[in-house]
């Protein structure tokens, strides 16, 4: 998180409210300093390209890891042509929170869908490598998941989802969803058309099923149940505010250090993480934001593999899904819950690890790539 400043003046999320000084926010040198050797490198914020210095960023950045991501309203189109222009590769998701009404209504932005939807056209013009649209998912919009997941299908764009958290993070009290069986049942609509995905694209239609099962664990956390994979927060990601302060998550406020004054790898073997990774094993908050539930998906890849197919040969015989089964996937059940009681917890060697990152957040991607991007 580069930056707490925002041009946007979301329902969701009431950073804008609160924006970091300029003076206050990390710079290049403390950016340069991280070490090598994350995973994947998310620039969220705020709105990262309000930062002058964007170009130079991820300049940085694409020395510390392969996969650099933008999660961006996509309104300073002229930055990140910028950015595409020196680096192709990067990721862009564009925060889309439903077709053009829904979303400018949302995100208090006038003609912000306009603006997304030409800085996805003007980047692909460029060249860029990895675009989509990026939507969370609340009783606002649930009901056009499906319409915007069409427009990327046509457009051949990636379409990422996370839905509304409580986090401290987002500055809004009481920042739950309402109307949850409604947003259930859309979710559930959604569900079966990513495991029927025609996308031409076999790399996007796969990817498709593996975010169908993100969708499943979004029904257990809008309806209050159990996470469907243990928590890696703190030990699979990190955040990282602007003001240097490591976080296990966006949710839970306890410091792991602060990379101003320490190096990142000292606060990540510190004590204090050490502690802070305890707190996240006992967590009982059960999010499901994108930031853990991709690692924890990747790294419980059988699980996710067996529900894909168990419910696709399902769909396909034309029955249901088997949507619930003790609050858990249908899939061992019984092992889930001893996942559960053996969520990462301990530290990892980056270089062996090779995994984390500075936002868990997607739109939050937010969190969002490999199977479930
Ligand atoms: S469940 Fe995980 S992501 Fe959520 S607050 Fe707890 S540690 Fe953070």
């Amino acid at each position: 998180m580069p930056t707490y400043r925002c041009n946007a003046r979301c329902q969701i999320c009431h950073i804008w409210k609160y924006p970091s000084q300029k003076n206050d926010e990390i710079t290049l040198e403390d950016i340069d300093a991280l070490p090598e050797g994350f995973c994947r490198i998310n620039l969220g914020g705020g709105e990262p390209t309000l930062r002058d210095d964007i170009v130079e960023i991820v300049d940085i950045l694409s020395t510390k890891t392969d996969h650099v991501e933008i999660s961006t309203n996509g309104f300073l189109t002229s930055r990140l042509a910028a950015v595409i222009k020196r680096h192709p590769e990067v990721r862009v998701r564009v925060s889309l929170d439903g077709l053009p009404k829904k979303n400018d209504e949302i995100r208090g932005m006038k003609n912000g869908f306009d603006h997304g939807m030409r800085t996805i056209l003007k980047l692909r013009e460029l060249g860029a490598k990895d675009l989509g649209f990026a939507i969370t998912i609340s009783h606002r919009n649930s009901d056009d998941l499906v319409d915007l997941y069409h427009l990327c299908a046509q457009m051949g764009l990636e379409f990422s989802q996370s839905v509304v958290h409580d986090a401290w993070q987002f500055r809004v009290p009481h920042n739950v969803i309402e109307n949850r069986e409604e947003v259930v049942s859309e979710i559930k609509g959604f569900i079966r058309e990513l495991l029927c995905s025609k996308r031409r694209d076999h790399f996007l239609r796969v990817k498709d099923w593996y975010r169908a099962y993100l969708n499943r664990g979004f029904i257990n956390f809008v309806r209050g149940d159990g996470r469907l994979l243990p928590c890696g927060a703190g030990t699979d990601i990190v955040f990282v505010d602007p003001y240097g302060e490591i976080y296990p998550c966006n949710a839970l406020p306890e410091s792991m250090g602060n990379i101003k004054e320490r190096s990142f790898r000292e606060c990540w073997e510190s004590a204090q993480a050490q502690r802070v990774r305890r707190m996240v094993s006992e967590c009982t908050k059960n999010c499901w934001m994108v930031g853990t539930s991709r690692p924890a998906i990747k790294r419980n890849l059988r699980r996710p593999t067996a529900w894909v197919l168990k419910n696709k040969i399902r769909l396909l015989l034309g029955k249901d899904i088997i949507w619930d089964v003790e609050n858990g996937d249908g899939i061992g059940d019984k092992e889930m819950i001893e996942e559960k009681q053996e969520a990462p917890s301990g530290m990892i060697s980056l270089q062996e690890e090779k995994c984390a990152t500075s936002s868990p957040a997607e739109p939050v991607s937010s969190e969002v790539t490999s199977p479930t991007d």
